[in-house]
């Protein structure tokens, strides 16, 4: 699959602000907030869309949410709430080919969706 700028974000040729990194995941600042917190976790490992995940990846895309999960709590506002949404494709939304599951919290979210 092509580049994406998500990979120079992991090899740090271009700077983001980055708020949890673990083996497989890393979390940064949408440079674009679509709320008062705006997060993008994405895997080390690049899959384009969630139509490319495979089943072998499960386990990584599980890392995934509960990063973002535990993240949550770690900064006090799982209580209050947050949203999760990966986008996938051109009706999904999707910009940057390499899945990114976005945490929006910090404001009550509309449903649905625009
Ligand atoms: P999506 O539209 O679901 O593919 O989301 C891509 C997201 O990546 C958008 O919310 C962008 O604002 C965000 N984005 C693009 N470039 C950067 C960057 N260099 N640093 C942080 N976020 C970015």
């Amino acid at each position: 699959m092509p580049e994406t700028i998500f990979d120079k974000i992991i090899r740090r040729e271009i700077p983001a602000d980055i708020v949890f990194e673990d083996e497989h995941v890393l979390a940064f600042r949408d440079i674009a907030p679509k709320a008062p917190v705006h997060v993008l976790f994405i895997p080390k490992t690049p899959i384009a869309t969630l139509n490319d995940a495979n089943p072998a990846q499960a386990e990584l895309l599980g890392r995934l949410i509960l990063a973002a999960a535990g993240w949550a709590k770690a900064q006090g506002f799982a209580e209050n709430g947050y949203r999760v949404v990966m986008n996938c494709n051109g009706d999904g939304g999707q910009t940057v080919f390499h899945i990114h599951l976005h945490l929006l919290a910090g404001r009550a979210m509309a449903w649905p969706p625009g």
